[in-house]
């Protein structure tokens, strides 16, 4: 017999694209692919937003839009809250900067939630200077700038992750809820030193020019860049400002000042960042395995969005929807069943999105999750993938307690938005 309340993981492996993966392409993951052995793939997932804060809301709350609008975005509409009232203890671990409390609502229902960008930024003292001097190691290895971004975005690996996981799972009564977000894909494309060696993996490229550093790269300051105006070719000017467009005026987020063969050494140091999650993935079942409960999680793996690598004229991600499609919105998906379920492996070809899956997590414990549809239209919630999954029919045991009226404040709200958007800022999203 299935267990009627399962712990249930949610893994977002940020900016992995699905063919980034042995799921949509051929990047060796090895754990990975044993795992697509033993679970359901969604071959044709896709985001609903090429950014980081809008495709989580939607993977949490089931909602196509609405992050950070009343009354769709709040603790009780997202899957930790409504877990909780079925007795599930749920936790988040996060990675990425974009997935603070500070800057999103419903993250807020977690009863334990740590965004390692923020813990990075409180650091002070000898913690502080031991954590920047490991990060300026690497960004001096590859010559990439010892900038806050940088800094940061190395400083907050799998690892980290992984730890906090290890201390959080114990078997007990309860089951849990876990939330789990690494960003080690994500720019800049600095592999670990200690297993990549430019030398040996990169010989196929000529690197005169090339610089690590996405951002800071010289050719971006090119003056017809900066001002496409000053494009004689009307075909070109309009190709480069139509491009910008795409990217909210990012130039770094362009690849015109770019050869194809430093595209595909951005592109072979993301691919190998990519495999390292494999590590990760085996770490966090690992985990599992050691503390008995293996047989009792459902664990479902995606990703918030992808990674353009020179299609469409667009490195990065993040182009307002407008980018390449394929390569910013096709994702992961594999949901991984413990066996006692009975389920058969399969692949799966209907397309689906993120959104389906709050719902389907839904189905899955039994929160009937009527009263969270009605909140919004047809058009804007996603639907359960409990049918692809198996002929298990969904048996509610508790109804979603959705909110009457927004019991969020509209001080709360404007400050969580105006953090959100400093956030982006900072993170040199919008400028
Ligand atoms: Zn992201």
């Amino acid at each position: 017999m299935p267990p009627a309340r399962p712990n249930i993981i949610l893994i977002t492996l940020d900016t992995v694209r699905a063919d980034a993966t042995p799921l949509g392409g051929s990047n060796p993951m090895p754990f990975l692919s044993k795992l697509a052995k033993e679970g359901t793939t969604f071959e044709n997932a896709y985001t609903t937003f090429d950014s980081t804060p809008p495709a989580h809301f939607s993977m949490m709350t089931g909602f196509y839009g609405g992050w950070g609008a009343a009354p769709l975005d709040a603790k009780e509409t997202s899957v930790p809250y409504q877990l909780a009232q079925l007795g599930y203890r749920t936790f988040g671990i996060a990675a990425n900067g974009n997935l603070s409390l500070k800057t999103n609502i419903y993250l807020n229902a977690f009863d334990q939630y740590s965004c390692l960008y923020d813990e990075y930024t409180a650091l002070d003292g000898a913690a502080k200077d031991a954590t920047l001097k490991k990060a300026d190691a690497l960004l001096d290895h590859y010559g990439a700038a010892k900038d806050d971004f940088n800094r940061v975005m190395v400083s907050t690996p799998w690892e980290k992750v992984l730890e906090k996981f290890d201390r959080q799972v114990k078997p007990g009564k309860r089951p849990f809820f876990a939330f789990l977000n690494v960003i080690d894909a994500h720019d800049p494309y600095l592999p670990d030193p200690r297993s990549y060696n430019p030398a040996k993996e990169e010989r196929r490229w000529n690197h005169t020019g090339f610089d690590a550093d996405l951002r800071n790269r010289k050719g971006i300051w090119d003056p017809e860049l900066q001002d496409p105006s000053k494009i004689a070719d009307a075909e070109h000017r309009e190709l480069v400002t139509e491009t910008l467009k795409k990217t909210w005026g990012r130039v770094w987020s362009t690849t015109f000042d770019l050869n194809a063969d430093e595209i595909a050494i951005y592109r072979n140091r993301y691919l190998y960042e990519v495999r390292a999650l494999d590590q990760f993935l085996a770490g966090v079942f690992k985990v599992l395995a050691d503390r008995g409960v293996l047989d009792s999680t459902v664990v479902i793996i995606t990703a918030d969005h992808g990674e353009s690598l020179g299609e469409d004229h667009l490195i990065s991600h993040s182009f307002n929807n407008m980018g390449e499609r394929e390569s910013t919105l096709h994702v992961p998906l594999l949901v991984v069943f413990p066996r006692s379920f009975g389920y058969t492996p399969k692949t799966v070809k209907t397309p689906v999105t993120v959104a389906a899956i709050a719902p389907t997590i839904y189905d899955i414990v039994g929160v009937d999750w009527e009263g969270i549809t009605k909140m919004t239209l047809p058009t804007n919630i996603g639907r359960s993938l409990i049918a692809e999954l198996g002929d298990r029919r969904p048996v509610y045991r508790v109804t979603a307690v959705v909110p009457k009226a927004p019991r969020t404040t509209p001080d709360e709200r404007e400050r969580t938005s105006s953090e959100a958007e400093k956030r982006l800022r900072s993170l040199g999203y919008i400028h």
